[in-house]
C-alpha cells in the first residue's frame, strides 16, 4: 500500500488532519486501538444548560467523517517503522506493508493514573477518585454513590506542575473539567460543599466568563494539600505547615493532568524525534520535528484540550501542503 501522508494516531489530532487534506492527498490513519482517542470517554457536563465543555467538538467531527475520504487501519499495532531514502516503511503486525512520503504522529496523550499518586490517597482509598474516572463516570453514569456524600474536595494539579517528577508542566485541561464537573455533580447533588484546592487556576478559552461563574459558586481554597489519610469513614486532608488545620470530607476528586502516551514514547524512539524536557515530542512550529518529512500534532507534542488540538491540526495540515507542493 503506497500513500502520500500516514498519520499514525485516530484520535482528535489524527482524525482532523486527515479530514483536513482527504481532498487533497491520499491519506492513510493508522490506529492501534479504535478511532477517536481519549474523547471517547470525556463525559458531557451540561446540568440544565450547555457548559461548553468542548466534547461537542468530538461528536461533531465523528458524524462529519461518516463519509470520509481517507483510508484507515484500525485495531493494528505497528511492528516496524523507518525511513529508506525519502520513503517511509510500516509494517502492522497483521501482515501489511505501508510505504508513505510523509509521516504524522498523532499518538496522543495518557491521564496520569492516581495510583502514582500514593501520598495523596491515590489507588489507597476507594473515596479517592481521579479526575478521569469522573469523567468517565459522566459517560456511564456512575456517579451515583455521590449522592450520599456531604462534602467533597477537589485537589488540583494533581501530578502536574511538579518539578521533581518532571512534570513542571501545566496539563491545561484540569482546572476546567473540574469546574464543570463541580457544577455537574452540585446540580444533580445539591446537598454537596465543595471545597476547590488549587494554587492556579487556569481558566482560559472563548467561554471562561462562564467558568468564572462556576468557580464563584464552590468554595476556592488557594492551598494544595500534603497528604490525604483516612479514618473514621472520612478522608483527612493534611497540610504541610504547622497551624492550618486538617479537614475532612466523604470523597476527594484528584484532577489529574495529561502525561505522553506509551505511544508517543515509542514511536518518538523509533524515528530519532527530539523531545522536550517534560517527555513530549518536540514541536519546531507548524508541527515540524526533528527528523525531516516527519510532523506532530495534538496532545503527543503537549497538553491541550479538543479545541486547541483541532485548531492546531488544521494549521499542520497546511503546513504539509504547503511542504507538498514544494
Ligand atoms: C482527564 C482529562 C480530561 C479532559 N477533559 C477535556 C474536556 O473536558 N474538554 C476538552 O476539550 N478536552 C479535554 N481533555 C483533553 C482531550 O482528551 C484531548 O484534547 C484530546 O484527546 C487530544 O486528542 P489527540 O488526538 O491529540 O490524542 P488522543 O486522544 O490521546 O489520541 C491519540 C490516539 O493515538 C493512538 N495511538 C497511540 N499510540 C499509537 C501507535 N503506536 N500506533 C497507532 N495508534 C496509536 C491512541 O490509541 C489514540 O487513539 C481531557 C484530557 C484528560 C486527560
Ligand atoms: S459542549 Fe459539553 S456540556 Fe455542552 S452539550 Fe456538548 S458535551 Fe455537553
Ligand atoms: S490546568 Fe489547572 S489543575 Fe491542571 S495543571 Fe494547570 S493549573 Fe494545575
Amino acid at each position: 500500500m503506497t500513500y502520500d501522508l500516514v498519520i499514525i494516531g485516530g484520535g482528535v489530532a489524527g482524525l482532523t488532519l486527515a479530514q483536513t487534506l482527504q481532498d487533497r492527498l491520499k491519506v492513510l490513519v493508522i490506529e492501534e486501538s479504535s478511532l477517536g482517542g481519549l474523547s471517547t470517554d470525556l463525559g458531557c457536563k451540561a446540568t440544565d444548560e450547555c457548559l461548553y465543555c468542548g466534547v461537542c467538538q468530538f461528536i461533531n467531527l465523528q458524524k462529519e467523517l461518516f463519509f470520509k475520504k481517507f483510508d484507515v487501519l484500525e485495531g493494528r499495532k505497528i511492528t516496524f517503522l523507518d525511513k529508506s531514502g525519502r520513503e517511509f516503511q510500516i509494517k502492522t503486525e497483521k501482515g501489511e506493508r505501508i510505504t508513505s512520503q510523509l509521516l504524522v504522529v498523532a499518538t496522543g496523550a495518557s491521564p496520569l493514573e492516581i495510583k502514582s499518586l500514593p501520598l495523596l490517597g491515590g489507588g489507597k482509598f476507594p473515596r479517592v477518585y481521579s479526575g478521569w474516572d469522573i469523567e468517565r463516570g459522566l459517560n456511564e453514569g456512575i456517579i451515583s454513590s455521590f449522592r450520599d456524600f456531604s462534602s467533597l474536595a477537589f485537589i488540583q494539579c494533581a501530578g502536574s506542575r511538579n518539578f521533581k517528577e518532571k512534570r513542571g508542566y501545566c496539563s491545561q485541561v484540569c482546572c476546567r473539567y473540574a469546574l464543570r464537573i463541580a457544577e455537574n455533580l452540585k446540580f444533580s447533588y445539591p446537598q454537596l460543599n465543595i471545597d476547590f484546592y488549587y494554587m492556579d487556576l487556569q481558566i482560559l478559552g472563548k467561554k471562561k466568563g462562564k467558568l468564572w461563574e462556576i468557580a464563584d459558586k464552590v468554595n476556592l481554597i488557594r492551598h494544595l494539600p500534603y497528604e490525604v489519610k483516612e479514618g473514621e469513614g472520612k478522608l483527612s486532608l493534611v497540610f504541610e505547615e504547622q497551624g492550618v488545620e486538617r479537614k475532612d470530607y466523604d470523597a476527594v476528586i484528584l484532577s489529574v493532568g495529561m502525561i505522553p502516551s506509551s505511544g508517543t514514547k515509542e514511536i518518538g524512539r523509533w524515528l530519532g524525534l527530539n523531545f522536550d524536557s517534560t517527555g513530549f515530542i518536540k514541536s519546531y512550529g507548524e508541527g515540524h520535528t526533528s527528523c525531516k518529512g516527519v510532523f506532530v500534532c495534538g496532545t503527543a507534542c503537549g497538553p491541550k484540550d479538543i479545541e486547541t488540538t483541532r485548531e492546531e491540526a488544521q494549521m499542520v495540515a497546511e503546513e504539509i501542503w504547503r511542504v507538498w507542493r514544494g
